[in-house]
C-alpha cells in the first residue's frame, strides 16, 4: 500500500487545473509518476496546496504532516503535483525540489516524487 499526499502550486490548483481531478485520474489509471504503483494499492492521504510563498513550502508540509499524524492517516511519500513542475518550467517558481528532497528525507524521513500527471 503506497501512502502518498500530493502538494500542488498554490496559484494553480483550482483555479486553472480544476478540482485536482487530472491527479485523480492519473492515480486511478497508475499514469504519469504514478505507475510506479501499478502493482501496488494507492492511497491518498492528503492533497492541498505549497503555501503560496516558496518559503512557506516546509512549514505548510510540516503541518499536512502533523495533521494527517494526529488523526492516523500518515502517509509515506510526497509528490509534487505537475502543476508545480509546471509553475517551475514557465512560471519561474523558485523552489528548488532536489533541496526540498533533501529537507523533506532529513525532517520527516519521507520520498518526494516530483510530478503527476501528463496530461
Ligand atoms: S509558483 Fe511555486 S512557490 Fe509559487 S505558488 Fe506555485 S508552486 Fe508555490
Ligand atoms: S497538477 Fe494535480 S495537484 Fe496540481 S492542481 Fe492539477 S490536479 Fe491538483
Amino acid at each position: 500500500m503506497a501512502k502518498i499526499a500530493i502538494i500542488g502550486c498554490h496559484r494553480v490548483q483550482d483555479q486553472l487545473c480544476i478540482a485536482c481531478s487530472k491527479c485523480l485520474k492519473a492515480i486511478a489509471k497508475r499514469e504519469g509518476e504514478f505507475a510506479r504503483y501499478k502493482d501496488d494499492e494507492v492511497e491518498l492521504m492528503a492533497l492541498g496546496d505549497c503555501g503560496d510563498c516558496p518559503g512557506l513550502f516546509m512549514p505548510k508540509v510540516t503541518l499536512v504532516n502533523e495533521i494527517t499524524h494526529m488523526i492516523d492517516r500518515d502517509f509515506d511519500i510526497i509528490h509534487l503535483g505537475t502543476c508545480v513542475v509546471k509553475a517551475k518550467k514557465t512560471g519561474q517558481c523558485p523552489l528548488d525540489f532536489e533541496q526540498l528532497a533533501a529537507l523533506v528525507k532529513e525532517k520527516m524521513g519521507k520520498e518526494l516524487v516530483v510530478g503527476t500527471h501528463d496530461y
